[in-house]
């Protein structure tokens, strides 16, 4: 499954990734930028914070999981 990530060394906390998508994209209790633990992540959502991120900051990363 692939997960958003969030360069935080390039965000300039905009808020704009939290009010797009809310249920991904969070500020922490120590006011960083966080990417919560989803099952699934909405593509369509995701995309469109990718989009209006002014930093281009957020992008897709592979989570592959080897099953043995
Ligand atoms: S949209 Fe980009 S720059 Fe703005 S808070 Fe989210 S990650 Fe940071």
């Amino acid at each position: 499954m692939r997960r958003p990530v969030v360069d935080l060394s390039d965000c300039v906390d905009c808020d704009g990734c939290v009010s797009v998508c809310p249920q991904v994209f969070a500020r922490s209790e120590a006011g960083y930028i966080e990417v919560r633990e989803c099952a699934m992540y909405p593509d369509a959502l995701v995309e469109e914070a990718i989009m209006m991120c002014p930093s281009h900051c957020i992008f897709w990363e592979d989570d592959e999981e080897t099953t043995e």
